[in-house]
């Protein structure tokens, strides 16, 4: 707390995964207003244009639901009821569809921004004590390719390096990300970091000419999806050059042999010809990063999302490992989280396939060992469905009930329409949420009213193992309470022993002991801690030895069965829907600067959206010349599974047979045509069943 006021409080930004320090002040009237945290070392009093308003959001309630409703068959409209009625008739439903059709007929999905309590006790109440996997969060849209590289270069889910590593690095090779736009606060830092060492270089790898661009030493303007045969390009140079660090890649990684004779398989002249970049252009990058001392890569969904995400992950990991940069000052691979707690989510377990800890759910020995911590039913060896497969499931009958929790997957999962019509089938959908505008609530059987940001505490991790403490500034409005309240609520209404926690602080308790001996073990870091210093890098094994741990690996010792990383000889191929006759181009999808998401948060503040007032389709001159648009007509964009009508903007920033759409549209008047995912491809990467999100074939014609 900050001694100026007893109305004075700290907290994060519930936006990115960068994770800004925020200090709140509650005004006598009962509204808050907000600036950036000076003391916090993250973003040191910088916000960016979503954090700076976040007050608005917050002290806007005209949106907010403010009691539980419900209603008995789809034809009749809602009605308020008490808590204890939609608690009682929901656990009823789910009890009956568990008794005739197994546990498997029900679900949750859930999300990045749930606070690390929440999805803590969501996981347990599924996995634990209804005997189910099928819980799954649309970090699955996020964050998934990315796990699984991880863990398999790595060994384990663990971002090696912290953000102080900006400034001892002296370059960056920025893939599938735009963080001048979408981490906008981490990006300040290269920014600022570069200004004052001019010599550092950055490498921006994308197929539009991003703000990120503006700083960058070299654009390698590269063809969508073809970022694997260029990682491997670049390798095949640094080898060619003799930049590999040999000490590392012979005593502290496997695979470095099978690498040399893959990425050796295209001749540099073809790998330029498939990328569209030149060669001089892919040896220049090859000798920035092999003359770096510190070299970080960083990279979101760009490569996350693509049906070939876990493998474009591992070709960039591979950079980092061939040449020895990870485990030292200024060098590793950064994957920029796209949501606040995506990382929280995955320490608890919050994915259809993991358990809490990083344990793993395949391992029957981690099974048991979370099942006696537990103390509920067996947790089923089967893995659940994931956020596209639950709909699929829903579609086909399989799945009967689902629990939508701080989502809105009829804005943001791929093949929308298609998910619209599961929903439709459904035979039951609650939906947990604290805004009356998503469009899932037309299909809910019961919605419940949950506190958003600043309205319970609780804690969250950023994208560099950062966990933070969240305080309860304001009270929730009408009847809304926490969501880990709610799922503790609905646990008993169930009749499961194990949810009467007290406060947020006993969840976290609960957690941090499950975490005991893990590679994440937090078992040492308290709520008082926490609250203390504000946020700790984990792991923090025991009080009062260590602050936390900024950079894993500095030992050179890997989480792998053999102690070593691993580096992949992934295949060079593209397995994303090619463009035709019919449908020429290439669509790719995407944030802008000063929108979040589904816009439900960000969509309420006047002057965030003053920035970018309606979708667009980003078109290159020669293609708009070719198909007589101009710029600011209304156009529409085809695929196999839908269309939109959204206005061209015509840029030279964006290569030649690709568009670019925000995701960020839904319906509006239930109107669907601005929304790009009726368009999006709901194929999966077949390990990470992230979907390819950056990668479709498209028509586009004058409206
Ligand atoms: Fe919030 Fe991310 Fe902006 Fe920081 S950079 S203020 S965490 S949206």
């Amino acid at each position: 707390i900050n001694k100026r006021s007893v109305n004075t409080l700290k907290s994060t930004c519930c936006y990115c995964g960068v994770g800004c320090g925020v200090v709140i002040n509650k005004e006598k009237n009962g509204s808050i207003t907000l600036e950036g945290d000076k003391d916090y070392p993250v973003n040191k009093g910088m916000l960016c244009s979503k954090g700076l308003n976040l007050h608005y959001t917050a002290n806007d309630k005209t949106d907010r639901l403010l009691y539980p409703q419900m209603r008995y068959n789809k034809s009749m409209p809602m009605q308020r009821v008490s808590w204890d009625d939609a608690l009682e008739r929901t656990a009823a439903v789910f009890k009956t569809f568990i008794n005739k059709y197994g546990p498997d007929s029900v679900a949750f999905y859930a999300s990045g921004q749930c606070l690390t309590e929440e999805y803590y006790v969501v996981n347990k109440l599924m996995k634990g004590f209804i005997g189910s996997n099928n819980i799954d969060t649309n970090s699955r849209l996020c964050m998934s390719s990315a796990v699984v590289a991880y863990k398999v270069a790595l060994g384990e889910d663990s971002v090696p390096l912290c953000y102080d590593d900006i400034e001892l690095a002296d370059c960056f090779y920025v893939t599938g990300a735009n963080p001048a736009w979408c981490h906008p606060i981490l990006w300040r830092r290269v920014e600022a970091h570069k200004a004052a060492n001019p010599d550092v270089k950055i490498i921006v790898v994308d197929p539009r000419a991003t703000d990120t661009c503006s700083i960058a030493d070299l654009h390698l303007q590269l063809n969508p999806g073809t970022d694997i045969t260029l990682n491997h390009a670049i390798g095949r140079v640094l080898i060619e050059n003799g930049d590999i660090d040999v000490d590392f890649v012979t005593k502290h990684a496997d695979g470095f042999e099978q690498y040399s004779k893959i990425v050796f398989e295209r001749t540099l002249a073809e790998s330029a010809r498939i990328c569209g970049v030149s060669e001089s252009n892919i040896r220049l990058a090859a000798r920035y990063i092999g003359e770096a001392k510190g070299f970080i890569s960083m990279w979101t969904m760009g490569l996350n999302q693509s049906s070939v995400g876990v493998n474009k992950n591992l070709s960039l990991i591979n950079l980092n490992l061939i040449t020895g940069h990870i485990g030292k000052p200024g060098s590793g691979p950064l994957s920029l989280t796209g949501q606040p707690n995506a990382m929280g989510g995955r320490e608890v377990g919050g994915l259809a396939n993991l358990l809490p800890a990083h344990r793993n759910l395949a391992n029957p020995l981690h099974r048991e060992e979370v099942q006696k911590f537990w103390g509920g039913t067996q947790i089923a060896a089967k893995p659940g469905l994931t956020a596209t497969e639950m709909f699929e499931a829903l579609n086909d009958g399989r799945l009967k009930a689902i629990w939508i929790m701080c989502t809105n997957p009829l804005t943001s999962l791929p093949n929308v329409r298609l998910a619209e019509e599961a929903l439709k089938k459904a035979k039951f959908v609650v939906v947990q949420e604290i805004s009356n505008k998503p469009e899932t609530l037309a299909y809910a059987d019961v919605i419940l009213p949950a506190a958003a940001w600043a309205e319970k505490e609780g804690t969250m991790t950023n994208s560099e193992r950062r966990i933070s403490y969240l305080n309860k500034v304001l009270d929730p409005p009408g009847e809304a309470i926490p969501d880990s309240e709610i799922i503790c609520r609905f646990a008993k209404k169930m009749g499961y022993k194990g949810f009467d926690y007290k406060n947020a602080a006993e969840i976290y308790a609960e957690h941090a002991k499950l975490t005991a001996k893990t590679n994440i073990d937090i078992s040492g870091l308290t709520y008082d801690i926490i609250k203390q210093q504000g946020s700790v890098q984990w792991p923090y094994k025991k009080r009062n030895v260590t602050i936390g741990t900024p950079r894993l690996f500095t030992d050179k010792k890997f989480y792998t069965e053999t102690g070593n990383a691993h580096i992949s000889a992934v295949p060079d191929t593209l397995t994303s829907e090619i463009p035709d006759e019919d449908f020429p181009f290439i669509l790719t999808t995407g944030r802008i600067r000063d929108q979040w998401h589904t816009m439900s948060k960000t969509g309420k503040v006047n002057k965030l959206n003053q920035h970018i007032k309606q979708s667009f389709m980003e078109i290159n001159p020669l293609d708009a010349i070719e198909l007589n648009i101009q710029d600011g007509d209304v156009t529409i964009i085809k695929s196999r599974r839908g269309e939109v009508n959204v206005k061209a903007k015509i840029s030279a920033a964006i290569k030649q047979g690709v568009v670019f759409v925000p995701m960020h549209w839904g319906k509006i008047l239930n109107n669907d045509l601005h929304r790009i995912n009726n368009v999006t491809n709901d194929a999966v990467d077949p390990i990470s069943k992230e979907p390819d999100f950056k990668y479709c074939a498209v028509s586009v014609q004058k409206y």
